[in-house]
């Protein structure tokens, strides 16, 4: 197997997420790491680049130096993650599609509907891969429910309920603290709080699980904590393109959650339940049945749930692998071969769309819009 080059912008000493993009692309040796600019401080950047291991001349003090040196590269690198602030992704990630690299970028994709419109043609016309790292989507027993659902095992789809609510920015004298201030300032985080930084990943969720697209929604958004200007809570009804029945709450004031992203799924002749602090386990319901337990790596399991168990039975199975697992199939729509499912642009611009949808409807009283992008309509 021929290693693929492999770099990153952002991700860089302190951060949040770039070790589990470090470790998820270099999990199972498909990626090579090899450039990086790491940091919004150059010097930062280059020093810890090279203490991961990056040649010095690969080691860039900001991410344009790194599209001129990786542009003309020998062995340029096959993709490119964008694990920055939300506000630079756009512009990043069209400049590395333009070269006509392949771009694994973080959510949300793009700050602004408009803006995801352009990177899904861009990576169209330049027949590149543009992918959103929809993490929770590659846990193996949210593989084994998509499957469920699409082999008939539930009947027809009735309702979904998916919920990210956490309680981490509860206190209100927290409001300062610059981790959690500019999530809700419209001049850092855009035009929505809560709804753009995690309601996204449980919507993306349910559709993914679905096998269906968000086609209408009304929301209901709350700041709860005073002085905080975008909102901290929001409940959110949709309804799918097949007309499935839909439920989002995502709030970051629920004391006495913790991560909380969790999904439900109620059939005609079935129900399921996982949540992401239990990932190993799927409560299944059967009409006129008992509840029962469909545990990671047992016999039976659907195929893709099944590729995507790393360890053991009853073993955990960690958040970093989620992220692997979109770079095992990166690495395998990059070499040409079969893949799995890989959320892609499209779902970094519905995202968007649903989030400029939840804003509009939030300001007209809950009134029900039209939460397509309009290149889908
Ligand atoms: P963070 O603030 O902890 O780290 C950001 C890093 O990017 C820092 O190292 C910073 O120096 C660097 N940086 C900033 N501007 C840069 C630039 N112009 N060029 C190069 N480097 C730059 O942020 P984080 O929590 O790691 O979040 C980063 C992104 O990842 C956000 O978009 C966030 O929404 C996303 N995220 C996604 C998940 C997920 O589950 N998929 C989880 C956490 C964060």
């Amino acid at each position: 197997m021929t290693r693929l080059n492999w770099g990153m912008i952002g991700g860089g000493d302190g951060s949040q997420i770039g070790p589990a993009h470090r470790m998820g692309a270099q999990a199972d040796g498909n990626f090579s790491f090899v450039a990086g600019a790491l940091d919004a401080d150059a010097d930062r950047g280059k020093s810890y680049a090279q203490s991961l291991g990056i040649a010095p001349d690969r080691a860039y003090g900001n991410w344009r130096d790194m599209l001129e040196g990786e542009r003309e590269h020998p062995d340029r690198v096959d993709l490119v993650t964008v694990a920055t602030p939300n506000s630079t992704h756009f512009e990043i990630t069209r400049a590395f599609l333009e070269a006509g690299f392949n771009v694994l970028c973080e959510k949300p994709m793009t700050m602004t509907v408009e803006e995801g419109e352009e990177i899904v043609r861009l990576a169209r016309e330049a027949g590149r891969i543009c992918a959103v790292n929809y993490c929770y989507s590659a846990y193996p027993m949210v593989r084994q429910m998509k499957a469920m659902v699409a082999a008939g095992e539930l009947g027809a789809i009735r309702c979904v309920v998916a919920n990210f609510s956490h309680g981490h920015h509860a206190a209100g004298d927290d409001a300062d603290n610059p981790r959690v201030r500019w999530r809700y300032d419209p001049a850092q985080a855009g035009v929505s709080g809560q709804m753009a930084d995690c309601g996204i990943h449980a919507l993306h969720m349910a559709s993914f699980i679905l096998g269906d697209e968000l086609r209408s929604l009304s929301a209901d958004f709350a700041s709860t904590v005073p002085g905080r200007v975008l909102e901290d809570d929001a409940m959110v009804n949709f309804r799918t393109e097949k007309g499935t029945v839909g439920r989002l709450w995502t709030s970051t004031i629920a004391l006495g959650r913790q991560h909380g992203l969790d999904i439900q799924v109620f059939g005609e002749t079935g129900g399921l339940r996982w949540a992401s602090e239990q990932p190993n386990q799927i409560h299944y319901h059967r009409l006129g049945g008992r509840v029962e337990i469909i545990e990671k790596g047992e016999a039976g399991l659907h195929g893709d749930a099944a590729r995507l168990s790393r360890v053991p039975i009853a073993h955990p199975e960690g958040f970093p692998l989620a992220v692997a697992n979109i770079y095992v199939d990166l690495a395998a729509r990059i070499r040409g071969e079969v893949a799995g499912a890989l959320p892609g642009a499209e779902d970094g611009l519905r995202s968007m769309a649903a989030v400029y949808a939840a804003v509009d409807s939030a300001r007209r009283d809950g009134a029900w819009v039209d939460a397509r992008p309009p290149m889908f309509r």
